[in-house]
């Protein structure tokens, strides 16, 4: 025997499979109810135990159809207990689950289901319409398999319903053997620049992130908790909190197809929700619903916002006036998403109330097993000084090494992936993001970060959303153009936002121009589309 197997470790050894998180609940935290709000309103109840259960027919539904390790099976749904059996019912057989967001052009979904090559195709019957649209552009799909039961009778194409799918099972699948490095979902990136891409994650990335992100200064759930996952299960991996929820026992309360204010103030105060994931734009809503209705967050306790930034307007209400912690994380489809999150250390607790509150602003520190560096144009390192700006380059085992069916290499040559984000990190290990790469504004040569005009001019009491994107000058290069959506009942003038910005911002970072619009255009997964707004405000090609 050679010294290396003799010095090999002794310890059991299981593959780092996501089917383990479902079972795991099952086994320990059975009962523990899943809550789904119905696309009318009422609520329905399932709990762990029921979940891997149906898990397992559909398996072996899909196995009866012929769908074997790697096939790629798609869904196309809101967040609902029918939806969460369809991720492990895919992937406890090494089939790939397809996330497909119903919010992208329908261009888009076709191009994403033709190049995924999806076979079967679960999705909720609100979708019928969208489906009639595109499917007859996508060859190869052999089956739709309708949310929650039936097929309506006016359908265009042929359907089976999700119950009656499930009867065809035999005995439950069984999901042993499946390889940790074996691909289980695949997600696409909303496609900002180009054609969306597709990133493919393995069990073992998922796995090792749902672990990293239930440590205390990122979600942080326990089996106390009542988590509500308002990001959809369609975007960037639902922030893994499909996997995190059972792997922590908490209750899981999915909010369906209702995220108006009002739909999740009900739902919280119904289900007693204490932590809560979502886009700025979900909470700025239900803020402005309380706002109206004098209504209160009852139960919250915690909130993640990421996706964007979260605009300081938006943590002060909550923290302030509604007693509600907010953990600001940063993270992309690429990165599984979660990577970093503005939790206090020692350090930064110590720091007077402002500073504190502006630490808690920026997008924070990587977890564990997430590696971060700013690079120069020349591909240096820039220093982590806080004052210098670089392209954010991240590596890890939850960030993505290729995209699917993709040649191009994404990486370089010491394996950092560039998030196309723009960023300081300040002595604390902070990251602010300070832009997208492809939204800074150059003037003078010098860069401007519309993020930060955007965050001060939402400070304003009368705005509700705000873009800022660069319009071409003849001497500057660019300057900053900014569109402002007045909040419901409010006016504001060009000249008071200004005023509102002088002294907030550097003098030659002040808007050449203010816009109002009636709505701000936001993109496929809540974030504002700076795209359309350059096409549609300054005839800019998309
Ligand atoms: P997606 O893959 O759709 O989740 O988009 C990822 C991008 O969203 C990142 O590269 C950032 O540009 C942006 N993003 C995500 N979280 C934040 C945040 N907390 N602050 C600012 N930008 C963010």
């Amino acid at each position: 025997m050679t010294e290396k197997t003799t010095l090999a470790g002794l310890m059991q050894d299981h593959a780092l499979t996501v089917d383990r998180f479902i079972d795991f609940a099952a086994r320990w935290h059975g009962t523990t109810p899943v809550v789904s709000r119905t696309v009318t309103g009422e609520t329905e109840r399932s709990s762990y135990a029921d979940i891997a259960q149906r898990a397992r027919l559909l398996s072996s539904a899909l196995l009866g159809r012929g769908i074997v390790e790697g096939d790629r099976v798609a869904t196309l749904a809101m967040n609902h207990a029918r939806h969460v059996e369809a991720w492990y019912g895919v992937m406890g057989i090494g089939a790939v689950c397809h996330t497909v967001n119903p919010r992208l052009f329908d261009e888009q979904i076709v191009y994403i289901i033709n190049h995924a090559g999806d076979r079967i195709l679960l999705a909720d019957a609100a979708f019928v319409p969208l489906l009639g649209r595109v499917l007859p552009h996508c060859p190869s799909i052999e089956q739709v398999i309708l949310f929650p039961d039936g097929s309506p009778e006016d359908s265009p194409f042929p359907t089976i319903g999700y119950e009656a799918f499930l009867r065809e099972a035999g005995a439950a699948a069984n999901w042993a053997g499946i390889d940790e490095r074996a691909a289980c979902g695949l997600c696409y990136t909303s496609g900002t620049t180009g054609q969306p891409k597709g990133v493919l994650y393995s069990h073992r990335s998922n796995y090792l992130h749902a672990l990293a992100t239930l440590q205390h200064d990122f979600m942080n759930f326990s089996a106390r908790d009542v988590v509500l996952p308002v990001v959809p299960m369609f975007h960037a991996n639902a922030w893994g909190i499909a996997f995190s929820a059972p792997a922590s026992g908490a209750k899981l309360v999915m909010p369906g197809a209702r995220l108006d204010g009002a739909s999740l103030e009900s739902l919280i105060h119904e289900e007693g929700v204490t932590f809560a994931a979502g886009v700025p734009t979900v909470w700025q809503g239900l803020l402005q619903h309380l706002a109206r209705s004098g209504g209160s967050l009852g139960t919250l306790k915690r909130v993640l916002i990421g996706g964007s930034a979260c605009p300081p307007a938006l943590l002060q209400a909550l923290e302030d006036d509604h007693g509600v912690e907010v953990v600001h994380a940063w993270g992309m489809t690429e990165t599984s998403p979660v990577a970093t999150a503005a939790s206090p250390t020692v350090a930064t607790v110590a720091l007077p109330a402002e500073q504190r509150r502006a630490q808690a602003l920026k997008q924070g520190r990587p977890m564990f097993d997430v590696d971060l560096c700013l690079k120069g144009e020349d591909g240096e390192i820039v220093p982590h000084n806080g004052a210098t700006p670089g392209h954010l380059m991240v590596r890890g085992s939850t960030v993505a090494g290729a995209y699917f069916r993709h040649d191009a290499d994404i990486l370089d040559a010491e394996g950092w992936f560039d998030t196309g984000d723009v960023a300081t990190i300040d002595e604390h290990g902070f990251v602010r993001i300070t832009d997208r790469s492809k939204d800074l504004i150059k003037s003078g040569g010098e860069w401007i970060s519309s993020i930060e005009i955007e965050n001060m001019v939402m400070s304003h009491p009368a705005v509700a959303n705000a873009a800022v994107v660069g319009q071409p000058h003849e001497r500057w290069g660019e300057r900053p153009l900014l569109i402002v959506e007045a909040r419901e009942g409010a006016t504001a003038t060009s000249g008071e936002l200004i005023a509102h910005l002088e002294g907030r911002i550097a003098k030659w970072w002040m808007p050449d121009e203010v816009r109002f619009v009636d709505r701000i255009p936001l993109g496929a997964t809540g974030k504002i589309d700076k795209k359309r707004i350059r096409a549609e405000m300054i005839g800019q090609p998309a």
